[in-house]
C-alpha cells in the first residue's frame, strides 16, 4: 500500500494531484491530511479532529482508530455523512462525485488513553514495554498503533498535525515544525511533511527546548528540566553524528532531528526524532551507544524501510554502523573486542531450540533473538565489508540509500547491491548466511611442527562440522619472530594447510580476531563477570592478601546472584575442591599457580598492580578479574582484589553490572577499565 501511493509520487506532478485519481484504483488516493489533537493530561483525554482528503473518484474508504474511541461526527465534503464504526474500523462509501474534484472527509472524535506505564527502573526485553497510547501529566506517548488518529489505508502526500494542550505542555511528532505558540492558557505547535513516512508518533510533556541548525537540518532538543542541562550534549553529539553518517550514506532524510526525553524507558528512533527514557538520558554512555543507533535508524528503518517478507535487516545494519563502528574507528582493539562479544553473546545465549535463520527475524523478544536479529546480523555486514572491501561497501550502501528512499528495502536489495558494487555475485555467499540457523563450526585438527631446513613447517586441517559453509578462514601462527597470517578457503569437512615459517612456531589460532560468524567452543568463548554469576558450582575463597572485610565480600556474593556459596580459607582448599568448582578468590592466593595466566596487559603487584603502563597503588583501587583456568576444561577463577577495606565496600556491588567483562579497574570512585580477555 506504502509503495503503491509513493511510487505514484515519482511518476505525477504534485501541483495538478487530482489527476493521480482513476476509478479502476481498488486502493483509495489520500492527497492529504491534516490532524488536529487537543490533550487533557489530567483526564488521559484526546479531542481530535482529521481532514482526510481522498482523490476524485474515491469510493469506498476505511479508517482506522482505536476501538475505543468515541466518533463525534463525519462530514462528506462539508457535510453530515452516515457512518459505521466498529472493531475500530470506520467504513464509510462515498458518493459519485462528477469530474475531478477531490473529497474530503472530516472525522471528529474523542478518546482515554491511558495505558498502564511500567514501574519504575524496571527493564524489559519488550522495547515498547506494552505502552502504545498514554495521555498524563507525566507525558504523553501515542504511537501508531494506539489508533490515536484516523489511519487511512495508504500514506497520505502531505501531512500536517496541530496539537494543543495546557500550558508549558511541548507537543512533537513528525515532521517541520512550522509554528509553536502559548496563548490564552494553551501551547500548540504545527507540524508539517512533505514527504510522510510511515504512522505518527505523537509525544508531549513539559519539556525545556533548545534548538540550533546544522549544515540546514533543524536539531531540537525536548528535555524535561531535571535533565535540561544535558541538552547542549546532545545537541553537539547529534550535530557530529549526522556529519558522520551523511558522508558514509547521503544527506540525512528529513525535515528536522530531536532528541526527545521519554516517561518511561524506551529507546526509540521515529522518522525525524528519537525517545529515550529519562533514566536512559542520564547514563553517561547513552550517548555513544543508543544515540548513534537511533540516529541511524533514520537512514535504516526510518527512511529506507524494512520489506519484513525476507526478514528485518535493519537491526543489525544499524547495529554494525552505529554501536560497532564508532567502536572500530576508535581502535582496532575496540572494533575486534565488539565482534568477540556478538560471537560469544550467540554462543551462550541461542541454544538450538531458540535459534531461526536471519530471514525470519522481525524483532527482538529476548536475547536470544537479540544475538540472532541484531548481532548475528551485524557480523554478516562485517563479513560483506571483508569480503568486498571498504569502497565497494560503502558504495553499495549509498546506492539503496538513494534508490530505496522513502520506499522499502529488502535483504535481495542488498545482494544486488553489494553484487553490483564488488562486480561479484554474491548471492551464494548471502543465501548461506541468510537461509540456515547457526552457523559454521571449525576446529583445528593434527597440527604438527617440523624443523625443515633452516626453518619450521606447521602442518594439519581444519575440521569443519555439517552443514558444511563457504569460508575464508583466518589462520593466525604466532611464533618467536613475527606472526603469520593465512586466509583458508574452507568449504568441506576437511581441509589441510602447512606454514613456512623461520621463527620457532608457537601458537595456533582460528579467526583470532572474529572476522567471521562461527559458533565458538566452549574454551573459545572469553571468561566474564557472568560466567561467574551463571557459575552452577562456584566456591569463594579469602587468602591471606584478601582486604575485604567479611561482610562485604559477603555482599559481593549477593550482589552477582551467588548468596548462598561457600566461603573457605586458601588452606582449606584440596585437589577435589578445584577439580569440581570455579573459584572466587578474594585478594591473591599464596599458592600464585591457583589464578590461570593474567591477560598480557594487566601484573599484579605486592602493593597494587597495573594496567598497561598505569600503576595502581593508591587504596582506592580495586581490580577483578575472570580467567579461564588451563584444567579442567570450562572452569573458571575470578579475582575480586580491592587495595583497601574503603574500595571493596566502594566497589563490590558496582561488579555485577559488567556482566560482559572479564577485566575491570576502578579507582577514584569509578570504573576506569573494562575489557574482555581473549
Ligand atoms: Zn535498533
Amino acid at each position: 500500500m506504502i509503495r503503491l501511493v509513493l511510487l505514484l509520487m515519482f511518476v505525477l506532478p504534485l501541483s495538478c494531484p487530482a489527476s493521480a485519481a482513476s476509478p479502476d484504483l481498488q486502493e483509495a488516493i489520500v492527497l492529504f491530511q491534516e490532524i488536529e489533537a487537543t490533550l487533557k493530561p489530567s483526564e488521559h483525554l484526546l479531542l481530535g479532529a482529521s481532514t482526510i482528503t481522498f482523490a476524485a473518484g474515491t469510493r469506498r474508504v476505511s479508517l482506522k482508530l482505536s476501538p475505543a474511541v468515541q466518533i463525534d461526527s463525519v462530514t462528506v465534503s462539508g457535510s453530515k455523512f452516515p457512518f459505521s464504526f466498529s472493531a475500530g474500523d470506520l467504513s464509510l462509501d462515498l458518493p459519485k462525485t462528477a469530474g475531478q474534484e477531490t473529497i474530503p472527509v472530516t472525522v471528529t472524535y474523542r478518546g482515554i488513553f491511558n495505558d498502564p506505564l511500567p514501574l519504575r527502573g524496571g527493564s524489559s526485553e519488550d522495547p515498547t514495554y506494552g505502552v502504545h497510547g498514554a495521555i498524563t501529566t507525566q507525558g504523553t506517548f501515542l504511537d501508531d498503533s494506539a489508533g490515536w488518529y484516523p489511519l487511512p489505508p495508504s500514506l497520505p502526500l502531505k501531512r500536517s498535525v496541530r496539537v494543543s494542550a495546557p500550558t508549558g505542555t511541548e507537543a512533537i511528532t513528525a515532521g517541520r515544525r512550522v509554528t509553536r505558540s502559548t496563548k490564552d492558557a494553551v501551547t500548540s505547535s504545527f507540524w508539517e511533511e512533505q514527504r510522510p513516512v510511515g504512522g505518527l508518533t505523537l509525544c508531549a510533556g513539559q519539556y525545556l527546548i533548545e534548538e540550533r541548525r546544522e549544515a540546514g537540518v533543524a536539531l531540537y532538543s525536548y528535555f524535561y528540566p531535571e535533565n535540561a542541562s544535558l541538552s547542549s550534549r546532545y545537541l553537539d553529539a547529534a550535530a557530529g553524528y549526522l556529519r558522520i553518517y551523511s558522508d558514509l550514506f547521503g544527506p540525512y532524510p528529513f525535515e528536522k532531528f530531536a532528541v526527545v526525553e521519554n516517561f518511561f524507558p524506551t529507546g526509540y528512533g521515529f522518522p525525524s526524532f528519537t525517545l529515550l527514557g529519562s533514566t536512559i538520558i542520564r547514563l553517561p554512555f547513552i550517548i555513544d551507544t543508543s544515540f548513534p543507533h537511533e540516529i541511524v535508524h533514520s537512514w535504516w528503518g526510518n527512511a529506507v524501510e524494512v520489506d519484513q517478507s525476507e526478514g528485518n535487516w535493519a537491526e543489525g545494519l544499524t547495529t554494525y554502523l552505529a554501536d560497532y563502528l564508532l567502536k572500530e574507528r576508535r581502535s582496532t582493539a575496540e572494533g575486534r573486542e565488539y565482534r568477540l562479544q556478538l560471537l560469544s553473546d550467540f554462543a551462550t545465549l541461542v541454544t538450538p531450540d531458540a535459534d531461526f535463520p536471519l530471514t525470519a527475524f522481525i524483532s527482538r523478544v529476548d536475547p536470544a533473538s537479540r544475538a540472532v536479529g541484531y548481532g548475528k546480523s551485524a557480523m554478516l555486514f562485517h563479513m560483506i565489508r571483508g569480503e568486498i572491501g571498504d569502497r565497494a561497501f560503502f558504495a553499495a550502501l549509498r546506492d539503496i540509500y538513494r534508490e530505496r528512499l522513502y520506499r522499502s528495502a529488502a535483504w535481495s536489495d542488498f545482494t544486488r547491491a553489494f553484487s553490483r558494487s564488488s562486480g561479484r555475485d554474491l548471492s551464494p555467499f548471502m543465501k548461506q548466511w541468510l537461509t540456515r540457523p547457526g552457523g559454521p563450526r571449525v576446529v583445528l585438527s593434527d597440527v604438527t611442527h617440523r624443523r625443515d631446513g633452516a626453518g619450521w613447517t606447521v602442518s594439519g586441517s581444519v575440521v569443519q562440522t555439517a552443514p558444511f559453509y563457504e569460508l575464508l578462514l583466518p589462520l593466525r601462527l604466532e611464533t618467536g619472530g613475527a606472526s603469520i597470517r593465512k586466509i583458508l578457503p574452507v568449504s568441506r569437512v576437511l581441509t589441510e594447510f602447512s606454514f613456512l615459517t623461520p621463527a620457532e612456531p608457537r601458537k595456533l589460532l582460528i579467526d583470532p580476531d572474529a572476522e567471521l560468524f562461527r559458533l565458538l567452543s566452549a574454551g573459545e568463548i572469553p571468561a566474564t563477570v557472568n560466567s561467574i554469576k551463571g557459575s552452577k558450582l562456584l566456591l569463594a575463597v579469602v587468602t591471606g592478601d584478601c582486604r575485604a572485610r567479611d561482610v562485604t565480600f559477603r555482599r559481593l556474593l549477593d550482589s552477582l546472584g551467588k548468596g548462598g556459596t561457600t566461603v573457605i580459607r586458601e588452606d582449606e582448599l584440596d585437589a577435589e575442591l578445584l577439580r569440581t568448582h570455579d573459584l572466587l578468590f578474594c585478594g591473591i592466593p599464596k599458592q600464585r599457580a591457583l589464578l590461570p595466566q593474567l591477560p598480557a596487559d594487566i601484573t599484579l603487584r605486592a602493593a597494587g598492580f597495573s594496567l598497561r603502563e598505569d600503576v595502581v597503588s593508591a587504596p582506592d583501587g580495586l581490580l577483578f578479574l575472570v580467567l579461564l583456568r588451563p584444567a579442567p576444561a570450562g572452569r573458571v577463577a575470578a579475582l575480586f582484589r580491592p587495595l583497601s577495606e574503603t574500595a571493596a565496600e566502594q566497589y563490590a556491588a558496582k561488579i555485577t553490572h559488567y556482566g560482559k567483562y572479564g577485566s575491570l579497574v576502578f579507582t577514584g570512585g569509578t570504573i576506569r577499565h573494562k575489557g574482555t580477555i581473549p
